[in-house]
């Protein structure tokens, strides 16, 4: 039976592309983070539950010994590096760290993929989730895989980083492709980002636990999918002919405030605006302003295609969030 080895699959793609493999009859390899409490994740929880069989490899992203041996142990036909520090604002905070787990790690792994290959004889097939970030503050507008690298945050640059070994790697001989991937969301979006954030606030409004939600700017314009969709193309990616770049992006952009606009109407309420303060201590510092992709690469090579729009994605992630909290209040 082919092997999968997926890093972060306990983050929000990873359970969706999990998922995914372990339908299409993969043997699914899950490097999980070694807890320092011996609490667990509640990620893992899920995700054991959605995938049978699920073979779990404890391994930091920052421990270079531990993954090259995950990967020479586990042998995969195929690897999906989604793990890392994923957020702007937390990669501000740990400049560092992120450079390690979501930069170099990158590169130990390619190198450690690369290693099997050599010495297997046997093709080993690679997926970085890039990201929209490793192009900053865009000179055009929309983004394809012609465009500058030139991030602009601690995030951006160790995406930029992975970014380029994948290219490095795939000069090598290796079949690796990098999804340079625009946000993408659903209710398995943590709460520590906007979307999430904004969802869950219109939420509690709506059922009287809240009466405000403070966010940061409501200008930034960000091109938002839907996160099954996004690791579709992951797939789509590891089974071309051919490694390559692709951005994966709906090509609309939307502001802050239309997602707040949007959540709030499908929460039932109509004066979004009485309900929202921004607050300066919100917004982040170089925040690339627009971001829109183009992916038109990807759907003449790949065949891959968003399948749901700006308002199916908000409606999903509100309805999700009042049927939590009705669950709640029916619990005795
Ligand atoms: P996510 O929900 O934040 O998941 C990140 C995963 O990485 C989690 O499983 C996390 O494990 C793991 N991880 C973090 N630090 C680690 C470490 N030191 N060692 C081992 N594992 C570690 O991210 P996502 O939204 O699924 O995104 C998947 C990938 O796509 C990420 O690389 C992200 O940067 C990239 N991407 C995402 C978007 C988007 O809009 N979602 C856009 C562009 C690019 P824990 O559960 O233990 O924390």
């Amino acid at each position: 039976m082919p092997a999968a080895l997926v890093t972060g699959a306990t983050g929000q793609d990873g359970y969706y592309l999990c998922q995914g493999l372990a339908a299409a009859g993969l043997e699914v390899h899950a490097v999980v983070r070694p807890s320092d409490d011996g609490t667990q994740d509640p990620g893992l929880d899920d995700l054991r539950a959605v995938v049978p069989g699920l073979v779990e490899h404890e391994a930091d992203l920052g421990d270079a010994d531990a993954l090259s041996a995950v990967v020479a142990e586990v042998a995969p036909t195929e690897v999906y590096n989604l793990g890392g520090i994923s957020s702007v604002a937390q990669s501000w905070a740990q400049p560092v760290a992120t450079g390690l787990v979501s930069g170099l790690a990158v590169g130990v792994l390619l190198d450690a993929a690369w290693q099997l290959q050599e010495r297997t004889g046997r093709q080993v097939r690679f997926v970085q989730a890039s990201s929209a970030e490793i192009f900053g503050e865009a000179p055009t507008s929309p983004q394809d895989e012609r465009t500058p690298v030139r991030p602009r945050s601690p995030y951006g640059a160790a995406k930029a980083y992975g970014h380029h070994m994948v290219g490095v790697y795939r000069a090598r001989g290796l079949h690796a492709s990098a999804v340079v991937l625009y946000n993408h969301e659903s209710p398995r979006r943590p709460e520590a980002f906007v979307t999430r954030k904004i969802t869950r606030g219109a939420a509690r409004i709506a059922a009287g636990l809240d009466s405000t939600l403070t966010l940061g700017s409501l200008d930034v314009r960000r091109d938002w999918g839907w996160a099954p969709d996004y690791v579709e193309a992951m797939v789509a990616a590891v089974r071309a002919d051919v490694p390559d770049d692709y951005v994966i992006a709906t090509g609309v952009a939307h502001t802050v405030e239309d997602f707040v606009r949007a959540a709030f109407a499908r929460a039932g309420i109509d004066d979004w605006a009485a309900h929202v303060r921004t607050d300066p201590a919100f917004v982040r510092p170089a925040e690339a302003s627009l971001q829109v992709g183009d992916s038109t690469h990807a759907r003449e090579v790949l065949g891959w295609q968003p399948t749901k729009g700006f308002t199916d994605v908000v409606d999903a992630m509100v309805d999700h969030d009042l049927a939590l909290l009705a669950a709640v209040g029916r619990r005795p």
